[in-house]
């Protein structure tokens, strides 16, 4: 049947030649391959839609994996280009195909009518293609058009920008994909044999959506995995360091995001942040947590500078929220692994201490075996000499100076037998509160003349532990003597006990003037002092970590130059021996 409103001349009397079919054909699929973003790709389609049919505005939806991208242009400059992106898509009666600014509601669900097929194709408004069109809007005021109208009729209400409206369905492999709007406020803008064209047009928009679709996956997926392979780089190369890594992946992530030149990116770790030179708050940005050892431990973000227009999730790409979810991911496990290595390595060192501490230690004592047969003849003969009355005073002096030095040589022998736990603990329970107040008896003094204030945190309810009396006093009065010789000009010094882990421990801290990291590397070695002679022989916590560790106990240091200094002496408790709780503290 054949319409009334049918104009064959709707073009008559207009000046610019349109662009023929084939021409804008070819232009459409070139658009398609040149990968432009999706909306500006609409707009050129719209563009060239309004360009070759003479209509006022072309309207363009589409419908994709449960999204509707819809956008309209006028041909009217002063009226802005709209595009957006509605979720939810495949429920159809939620999502309207169309904005309803300028045309009727009712036209709206006639476009997702058509899209669905849901309307009669054999009534007379309808191509054989499926298309409808007329060139009078007020004559579709007919019942039954929609399948699902009653008998009161599709009543359109009319608006005046609205008299002629060409709806053309977009196919891609046989199924609706979307739909092509054109309208015009002048009556009988279209003709048959326009529409027809506009038909084949439909045809070559969806082959060349579903290109682009399949074009804009392989090049999303070729950054993706450009971006993934360079983190995946990154993270074999064993000697870079956790701060370099997350240096150089930052820099990775714009390339991959759609619009690279105005993306940024920043990672955060705990306390630290690594972003790309051109940072700054984006106005747009997603973000990915990172979740290491089961804990959020921070986030990559990467942002807009400038604002884009909406995409699936923002301005955002379904596969860019894929991507950074990946590089989030990816990152946490690197972060786990270094972790874990500089972990490792922190126990190794402190093995290969241990290692040079015991070899230090045989040495000495294999030393101090040899020197002290020596060393008791000297003084034996320096002390008898001395006694004989016919000795003259400066050489009786001399002797006793001889007897003096050996002293002091013994005693250090002593200690390096201590050291290298060359004497045997004798062990009895030991309440260790009750240690702390002896030993703090001889030390009060001192720490008045000092300036020194004398602070107690002893824990009630310790268990006793099996330990060689004199030898834990022997550590407790080490580590106060170097607390006090670290106040030279007064300070504090606390001394605390606790029960953690089946452990009892000593801490003693001062106010003092600290250590450097280079200092407290060698602290332990034995002869490592950075005293006068007179004042220290470099054996006080060579001694401590011989006796702590001959009890199966640790001796750990906090400190920093100016801050004071922390020694924690950690002793375990014997299982048999919990429950023998002291309350004399109580
Ligand atoms: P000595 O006290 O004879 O030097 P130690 O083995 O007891 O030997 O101590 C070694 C070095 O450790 C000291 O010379 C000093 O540099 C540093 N040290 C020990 N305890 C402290 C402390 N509480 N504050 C600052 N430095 C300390």
């Amino acid at each position: 049947m054949k319409r009334e409103n049918t104009r064959s001349d709707s073009r008559s009397g207009r000046g610019a030649q349109p662009p023929n079919l084939r021409i804008l054909t070819s232009r459409i699929l070139e658009f398609a391959d040149s990968g432009i973003p999706r909306a500006q790709f609409f707009k050129e389609l719209a563009r060239m839609m309004i360009e070759f049919t003479g209509c006022d505005v072309a309207r363009l939806v589409l419908r994709d994996q449960g999204r509707a991208y819809r956008c309209e242009l006028t041909r009217d400059t002063s009226t802005p280009f709209r595009f957006d992106v509605v979720s939810g898509a495949d429920r159809k009666e939620e999502t309207p195909a169309i904005w309803s600014q300028g045309t009727a509601e009712a036209l709206e669900r006639l476009c997702c009518d058509i899209i669905d097929k849901q309307t009669d194709p054999s009534l007379p408004w309808f191509t054989a293609h499926g298309s409808l069109w007329t060139g009078d809007i007020d004559s579709l005021r007919l019942p039954g058009l929609r399948k699902s109208d009653d008998e009161s009729g599709f009543g359109i209400r009319i608006d005046r920008d609205c008299a002629s409206v060409a709806l053309i369905p977009i196919e891609a492999r046989n199924e609706r994909i979307g739909l092509l709007q054109l309208v015009s406020a002048t009556a009988d803008r279209f003709s048959e044999s326009e529409v027809e064209k506009c038909e084949q047009l439909a045809q070559t928009l969806g082959v060349a959506l579903a290109h682009r679709r399949l074009q804009l996956a392989l090049r999303e997926r070729v950054k993706e995995l450009t971006c993934l392979y360079g983190i995946a780089r990154l993270a074999a190369r064993p000697e870079i360091s956790m701060e370099r890594l997350l240096k150089e992946a930052v820099a990775l992530l714009p390339p991959g995001w759609l619009y690279p030149d105005s993306a940024c990116a920043r990672i955060v770790l705990g306390e630290r942040t690594f972003a790309t030179g051109n940072y700054r708050k984006a106005v747009q940005s997603m973000k990915a947590d990172l979740v290491v050892d089961g804990r959020e431990a921070g986030f990559v973000e990467v942002g807009y500078i400038w604002e884009k227009p909406t995409l699936d999730e923002g301005p955002f790409l379904t596969e860019e929220r894929n991507l950074i979810d990946t590089v989030a991911n990816e990152l946490s496990i690197i972060v786990e692994q270094k972790q874990a290595e500089a972990e490792r390595s922190q126990l190794e060192d402190q093995l290969r201490h241990a290692d040079r501490l015991a070899t230090i230690g045989q040495l000495g004592a294999g030393l101090a075996h040899e020197l002290n047969e020596p060393l008791a003849n000297i003084l034996g003969f320096a002390q008898l000499a001395a006694k004989d009355r016919s000795v003259a005073d400066q050489t009786r002096q001399d002797l006793e100076k001889i007897v003096a030095a050996s002293l002091h040589a013994r005693e250090v022998i002593a200690k390096l037998l201590v050291f290298a736990r060359q004497t045997t603990p004798e062990k009895t329970l030991v309440n260790i509160n009750r240690l702390v107040e002896d030993g703090l008896y001889f030390l009060q003094s001192r720490c008045k003349k000092a300036g020194i204030e004398l602070v107690r945190n002893l824990a009630a309810g310790l268990p006793e532990i099996t330990a060689d009396r004199p030898q834990l006093l022997q550590v407790l009065t080490n580590l106060a003597v170097n607390s006090l010789q670290a106040m030279p000009d007064g300070g504090v010094l606390t001394i605390s006990t606790d029960f953690v882990d089946n452990h009892v421990r000593l801490m003693v801290e001062d106010t003092g003037v600290g250590m450097s990291d280079e200092i407290m590397t060698n602290i332990f070695n034995p002869f490592f002092t950075t005293k006068d002679v007179d004042q220290g022989t470099g054996l006080g916590l060579s001694v401590v970590h011989g006796i702590v560790t001959a009890h199966g106990g640790t001796v750990d240091v906090e400190s920093a130059v100016g801050k004071g200094a922390k020694f924690t002496i950690r002793l375990p408790v014997e299982k048999t021996d919990i429950g023998k709780r002291e309350d004399r503290h109580a």
